[in-house]
């Protein structure tokens, strides 16, 4: 271990105490990669804090020592977000699992980062709330990373992504001071400019969600269409007839292949795509909203449609499109899962393309996505030990995004940038938008030393962003033009 790494790490043990910092070699290989596991790299040091304290103690460790420091939930991100460094600290909150507070009149929790996701949810239920978003990781991920990734999930149509469910976040920032964030307070927004920051801002140590009421009435049906062109039809004369589903979900033939191979979800055969859409609200509503649905999927095509009659059939209606990314390993030895966004309404004309890219290349792509906020999930296909097929799948998942871009769209949904699209940086944005950007990131961070090497595609010091200037500032001295 270099010599700085071996000093900082006995100065940790002093004030995280016995088994809390991790610097045995096999112990940390644990920690190597995130969900997205084609990128490894074994971290310096592992320190599990318990507290908010210890976290602010941690980073003025690595200030002082100029050791950079990475952040980590549960792991599940699949940008490589939470990927360590060989030369620095992976801060692991998952020892920070306490639901602090939780207030029903005032509809909101205050949870530590490494609470689990669902578990909120779980704590609040009895009352008839529970924490809006959904990933399909939810039973893993922690709020922490979800307020870094600024995740969503299938009821982000109607609900929102994380962003719209946290209320305060106390940070502890790039120099070790510990700050609170709260979307209320006055002066710039930094809570909304730090969600979905991807750690590269500071770390979270405490969140306060917003609590959700428990809607009232709850109605799921599954359609099953020939082609994802009429599935594609459908979502858009729902969305058209100014309906807003809690959820509207779309896997095409393949994904279907792959969940029922894994959880046997018993959807329709010989469907070409399914598509599950779920209202919530009051009873009155969802009723007159539901028939509409059900109208508009049989005049797009649809040739079978069930509704859930109860709890069972609704779970079982959702097993096969949640457990789509995992199921995926039954059809293919190894696979890319692609995140991108494109407008809802050129869905068609993108799946077809995605389809010709797919033939073109011979490398097969399943297609499961939020279809009603055109957030695209390709599970890109391959066979990892054939030479060549894992670049010939990134090619295809790379042109997959050059897709998106193409038609209005964006690089990443709610999986982040990390260090997987950081290189696609440049196509979405101008070297003036990815400066300005930087200086934010600058603002927080001067060292550089907080989850460097993520979302940016050339790191570069502080001192060398562009916009920087040297010198003078041009209103110096002349004050009282403000
Ligand atoms: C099977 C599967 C399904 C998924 N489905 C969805 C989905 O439907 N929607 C969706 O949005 N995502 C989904 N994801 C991606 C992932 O679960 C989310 O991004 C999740 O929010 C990551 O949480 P985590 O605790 O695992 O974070 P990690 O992977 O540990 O970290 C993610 C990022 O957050 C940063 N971070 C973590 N904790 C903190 C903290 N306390 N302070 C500052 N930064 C921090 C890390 O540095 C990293 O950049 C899925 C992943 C899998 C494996």
């Amino acid at each position: 271990m270099e010599p700085v790494l071996e000093a900082l790490a006995l100065r940790l043990d002093a004030v995280l105490g016995p088994d809390r910092v991790i610097t045995d070699p096999v112990r940390l290989r644990t920690y190597e990669c995130d969900g997205l596991t084609t990128h490894r790299s074994t971290p310096g040091i592992v320190v599990l804090p318990d507290t908010a304290g210890q976290i602010a103690e941690i980073v003025r460790a690595c200030a002082e020592a100029g050791v950079p420091y990475v952040a980590r939930g549960s792991g599940t991100g699949l940008s490589g977000g939470a990927l360590p460094r060989a030369d620095g600290v992976l801060i692991v909150t998952s020892r920070m699992q306490r639901i602090l507070e939780i207030d029903i009149p005032g509809q909101r929790a205050v949870v530590e980062p490494g609470v689990i996701n669902l578990d909120v949810t779980r704590a609040v239920r009895p009352y008839g709330y529970y924490f809006a978003p959904d990933p399909s990781s939810q039973q893993i991920c922690s709020v922490g990373g979800n307020v870094a990734e600024n995740s969503g999930g299938a009821h982000c149509l109607k609900y929102g992504f994380t962003a719209h469910h946290v209320l305060g976040c106390e940070v502890v920032t790039p120099d070790g001071e510990l700050v609170e964030l709260a979307a209320d307070g006055p002066g710039y927004d930094l809570l909304g400019v730090f969600v979905g920051a991807e750690g590269t801002l500071g770390i979270t140590t405490k969140i306060t969600v917003r609590l959700t009421r428990v809607p009232e009435t709850v109605q799921t049906l599954l359609a099953a269409f020939e082609s994802i062109e009429a599935g594609g039809t459908a979502v858009s004369a729902i969305i058209g007839a100014g309906v807003v589903p809690a959820a509207i979900e779309m896997m095409d033939a393949l994904a279907i292949e792959a969940a029922e191979a894994a959880v046997h979800c018993e959807y329709p055969p010989g469907a070409g795509a399914v598509l599950i859409v779920e209202l919530d609200g009051p009873d009155a509503e969802v009723a007159a909203q539901f028939a509409e649905v059900e109208r508009l999927c049989r005049d797009a095509g649809a040739f079978e449609i069930r509704i859930a009659a109860d709890d069972a059939e609704r779970a079982l209606i959702w097993r096969g499109r949640k457990s789509a990314f995992a199921a995926v390993g039954r059809i293919s030895p190894a696979y890319l899962v692609q995140d991108g966004v494109i407008p809802r309404t050129v869905l068609p004309q993108v799946l077809a393309r995605i389809d010709a890219l797919s033939a073109e290349s011979g490398v097969r792509v399943a297609n499961v996505f939020h279809a009603g906020d055109g957030n695209l999930h390709p599970l890109v296909l391959f066979d990892d030990s054939e030479p060549g097929a894992a670049e010939r799948a990134e090619e295809v998942s790379g042109a997959i995004l050059d897709l998106c871009i193409e038609h209005g769209g964006s690089i990443t949904g709610e999986h982040g940038v990390g260090v997987d699209k950081s290189r696609y940086m440049p196509r979405m944005f101008t070297d003036t938008d990815l400066d300005t950007m930087q200086m934010v990131r600058c603002g927080f961070d001067p060292a550089g030393l907080c989850n460097p090497g993520k979302v940016f595609p050339t790191p570069r010091l502080c001192g060398e962003v562009p916009g920087v200037r040297k010198g003078p500032h041009p209103y110096e001295g002349k004050a009282d033009i403000f």
